[in-house]
């Protein structure tokens, strides 16, 4: 990777870009996965690791927004829900699955003919292509959700939606943004910028290795939370267009499968939901304006307390206990200005061009980020922007279909586990086999995460440190298997730099 680094530095001073994107969340990789696939010369940067801020944070839904009805945004929940099925039938389908919800709604049956009306207008905003939402029994919603306090609450109805792995899909977009000619760097941050629309602009990147300066002809920032600091550097002083709030999340063990995701709606419009991930429980969210450094946002002990506290109106008190908890995280939602509470904050995205021609775009959902890159993609200057710019559903990397009859050299859940992250990729993994002996030997005893992942991070995944490999390239994270010792043995890999690349022994 070092060489790789080093050749990819000296590549982004090289010539002039077209465009050059900041910010590699979900969307920054979007737009630089549809500029290079449609012909133009892309760089990509992201200050941190790529889907290392908000876009691995999400609640890793992938979904149409049934709260949105509340807020009158359909338009916004009928995008997203054809968004969904197309990401999970062709753009993504290892990554994106369906994902059974069971909506549970305490208040007699006021409640409940708001809960059938609701569910009613989501099928048909869906146009009835997921399977119909269902009331059913307490019994049917205990089994499905075996901790649901199920005496308290008057209706319970199933309903579709589908899951992700929020960090893996952005690197996923990120790896398909390369393949097609795209110059991509993680920790590199644009710390300063001379616009010249019409002309050649510079921005100064700074990172481990020093500062570089990258020419181009148009810049999308797509920095999520710090947009406003990027559109200071562009033109000092601007107006804020958006503001923030933080949204957290607890993982917790559970002892019981759960067959299905829950989601309740509070009298004061807040929204909970427990949702089974790998095999642990998401909890989430809280809502809270925040107007620190985006830097600095963590769940706070008291943000936990308070979200376990909230999650006793529906989950039995054993599933809640603070034992059970593997590690909290918090997020930042973009949202634009205004005085009315976040909560109720409109969720479309936010776009402006400022007076040096620089696309600035945040907010939004992970759900519909191919529409929001397309969005910004439409506000490049003429002289850059592609003539004919539409939605693309090519597959992303992974996303062909497989056979498990390809794979012999690893079985069952270990299997499993590779296809549901790397898909029809999964064949580079196992070989690495060939270089390294103990490539499918397991990181950790109780995780099904294999050393071949940590390779494949390394050597084609940009991971640079062992966080990266712990939070977003494996599932070692979720599971709480942060220790001390699983950092050394990473970081020892790191440092010594991953086995021959996969493709030249395949
Ligand atoms: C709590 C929470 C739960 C959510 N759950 C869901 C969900 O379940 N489903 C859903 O569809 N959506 C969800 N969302 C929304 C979704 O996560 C966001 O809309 C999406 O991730 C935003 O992506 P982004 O690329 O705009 O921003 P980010 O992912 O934040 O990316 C911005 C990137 O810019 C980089 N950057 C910043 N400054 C610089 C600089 N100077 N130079 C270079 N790079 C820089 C950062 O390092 C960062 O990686 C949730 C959001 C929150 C907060």
């Amino acid at each position: 990777m070092g060489g790789h680094r080093a050749h990819t530095l000296e590549e982004l001073g090289r010539g002039v870009f077209d465009v050059l994107v900041i910010g590699g969340g979900i969307v920054g990789s979007r737009v630089a996965f549809d500029a290079a696939r449609l012909g133009l010369r892309v760089a990509l940067v992201d200050a941190g690791d790529f889907g290392g801020a908000t876009s691995g944070a999400s609640a890793r839904l992938v979904h149409g927004g049934l709260r949105y009805l509340g807020t009158g945004e359909f338009r916004l929940v009928g995008t997203a829900l054809r968004e969904r099925d197309v990401l999970a039938s062709r753009v993504a389908p290892h990554l994106v699955k369906p994902r059974p919800f069971v909506l549970s709604a305490a208040g007699g049956r006021r409640q409940h003919s708001r809960c059938a009306a609701g569910l009613l207008v989501y099928a048909a905003l869906d146009g009835f292509r997921s399977p119909l939402p269902r009331f059913v029994t307490p019994e049917e919603a205990a089994l499905l959700v075996p901790p649901l306090r199920v005496g308290d609450t008057a209706s319970h109805a199933v309903y579709h939606e589908a899951r992700t792995n929020d960090s893996r899909l952005a690197l996923a977009t990120v790896t398909a943004a390369a393949r097609s000619g795209a110059v991509v760097a993680n920790y590199l941050r644009a710390v300063d910028l001379d616009l010249a629309p019409g002309k050649i602009s510079r921005a100064s990147l700074l990172g481990r290795e020093g500062e570089i300066t990258v020419r181009c002809r148009s810049v999308v920032n797509a920095t999520g939370p710090w947009l406003e600091l990027l559109r200071n550097l562009e033109e000092s002083a601007c107006e804020p267009v958006t503001r923030l709030s933080k949204g957290i999340h607890v993982v917790l063990r559970p002892d019981e499968q759960w067959r299905a995701a829950v989601a309740v709606f509070l009298d004061d419009g807040q929204h909970l939901y427990a949702v089974p991930c790998e095999d642990r429980i998401l909890l989430g969210t809280t809502e809270q304006e925040y107007n620190g450094d985006p830097a600095g946002v963590a769940a706070e002990p008291e943000d936990v307390s308070y979200l376990l506290d909230m999650a006793s109106h529906f989950l039995r008190p054993e599933m809640l206990r603070r034992e059970r908890v593997v590690y909290a995280f918090a997020g930042l939602r973009v949202l634009p200005r205004g005085q009315q509470a976040t909560l109720h904050a409109s969720r479309d995205h936010l776009m402006s061009v400022g007076p040096g021609g620089m696309v600035s775009v945040a907010g939004g959902k992970l759900t519909t980020h191919r529409r929001i890159a397309l969005d910004a993609l439409r506000h490049l200057p003429h002289t850059v922007r592609p003539r004919s710019l539409s939605l693309s559903d090519a597959p992303l990397p992974g996303a062909s279909p497989v056979r498990e009859r390809d794979f012999h050299s690893l079985e069952g859940s270990a299997l499993d586990h590779l296809l549901r992250l790397y898909g029809s990729e999964t064949g580079k993994l196992l070989g690495y086999s060939k270089v390294n002996d103990n490539a499918l030997d397991r990181i950790a005893p109780g995780a099904p995460d294999l050393w071949a992942q940590v390779y494949q991070a390394i050597r084609e995944e940009w991971a640079l440190t062992a966080e990266d490999v712990i939070y977003r390239r494996t599932t070692l994270g979720l599971r709480g298997f942060d220790k001390p010792e699983i950092r050394q043995k990473i970081s020892a890999v790191l440092e010594a730099g991953a086995p021959t690349t996969s493709q030249q022994f395949s």
